[in-house]
């Protein structure tokens, strides 16, 4: 056998530590994970009861078009049901799109650092990944567009930006937009997008119209509390679905994941607690960090990036024998900083208290 050249040497996406194996390697009671970016508040009871309800019907193919759920998506964005396509969270949209565009002699262009999965599925498909670095957290947009050439098929935007939650506005968007070439996709990945609270965010959406080589990603993953169901969903032109959709797994949502999905769109009154509750705790935390002296990017999800000038894994190790799992920044390419979840109010001020005492513990003096 011989497995695709590109692929020797490739690892597995290396997920955080479990609580369960917290617990069981530093035998503490209370583990808080804040490394994955789940709503701590978990999902909105409705789409729990729905998703249990929908398990009498397990033992049917689940609808593989979707098609309920994307009409309330529909509605919910005022476009066509034919503008959507379901992915196994977003994750696999971003596959879809990788399958679907690139070949070996293909290029595509993305931030670094980013999420990981637009190089994992591009290097896949054997395409040269073009990484730009980020500038003090943001997308590098000029440096972006400038990479891009004949050979380009797909340019990934992460806004805002995972892991360090800074975002693009509006007018910086579309200026980029401007410059892309028509044959070029880009892909707006907007997980976060129902924690954003500045006003210059792009209303995405509504560019698809005017840019037929747009797609946008959404997930129920982060704000709606549903990682666990695995959903997700793509908004382009109705040309542009309609050609990658081939390149889907003909059952790939599931039945519950539908249900749950449906029952949590309709109760905006939890998205909005949720969304609001996010804001309050981070600003909190943000200043109980910036008071002990330490950088926090500034961020619109429900994460931040807080560089203590000190090795990234001491940081991660001190926070992980006081209950707390955060993401090392020293795998994200922050070697100084943690990338830490916003949790439930009082999980935040047992953290604050945590990183006081963790503080000194730090071997001072690294830059980032
Ligand atoms: C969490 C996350 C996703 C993936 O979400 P799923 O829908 O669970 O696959 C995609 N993009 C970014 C930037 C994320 O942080």
């Amino acid at each position: 056998m011989k497995i695709k050249q590109q692929l020797q040497g490739m690892a597995s996406y290396k997920p955080g530590m479990t609580p369960e194996n917290v617990r069981a390697s530093l035998g503490l009671e209370k583990i808080v994970k804040l490394s994955s970016n789940e709503n701590p508040k978990g999902p909105s009871p409705k789409a729990i009861e729905a998703a249990t309800k929908s398990l009498q019907q397990i033992f049917l193919y689940p609808d593989g078009y979707g098609l309920q759920l994307k009409q309330c998506l529909a509605a919910m964005h005022g476009m066509p049901v034919e503008q959507f396509i379901l992915g196994n969270g977003s994750d696999e949209i971003i596959l879809i799109l990788c399958r679907a565009l690139l070949q070996a002699g293909d290029n595509t262009v993305m931030p670094t650092p980013s999420f990981p999965q637009y190089r994992h599925n591009a290097m896949i498909e054997g395409a040269e990944c073009r990484e730009v670095e980020l500038i003090q957290g943001a997308h590098a947009l000029d440096a972006m567009a400038e990479a891009i050439d004949d050979s380009t098929k797909i340019v990934w935007i992460c806004n805002p930006n995972n892991p360090t939650g800074v975002h693009i506005s509006s007018e910086a968007f579309v200026a980029f937009m401007e410059k892309v070439p028509p044959h070029v996709l880009v892909v707006s990945d907007e997980a976060y997008i129902e924690y954003v609270t500045a006003d210059d965010f792009p209303d995405s959406l509504a560019l698809i119209s005017k840019y037929p080589n747009l797609m946008v990603l959404r997930t129920f993953s982060k704000a709606y509390g549903l990682a666990g169901l695995r959903v997700g969903y793509g908004v382009a032109s109705e040309a542009l679905i309609s050609q990658i959709d081939p390149a889907r797994e003909p059952f790939n949502t599931s039945i519950p994941a539908h249900s749950a999905a449906i029952a949590a769109l309709s109760d905006v009154n939890y998205l909005a607690e949720t969304r609001n509750e996010n804001a309050a705790i981070k600003a909190t935390f943000r200043t109980f960090c910036e008071s002990l002296g330490l950088t926090v990017y500034p961020s619109e999800t429900n994460f931040v990036l807080v560089d203590f000038h000190a090795p990234a894994d001491e940081v991660y190790n001190g926070l992980l024998h006081e209950g707390f799992i955060v993401r090392s920044g020293a795998a994200l390419g922050f070697p100084s900083a943690v990338r830490i979840t916003i949790g439930s109010e009082e999980d935040m001020a047992e953290l604050s208290a945590a990183i006081s005492r963790v503080l000194p513990t730090l071997t001072v003096g690294e830059e980032k």
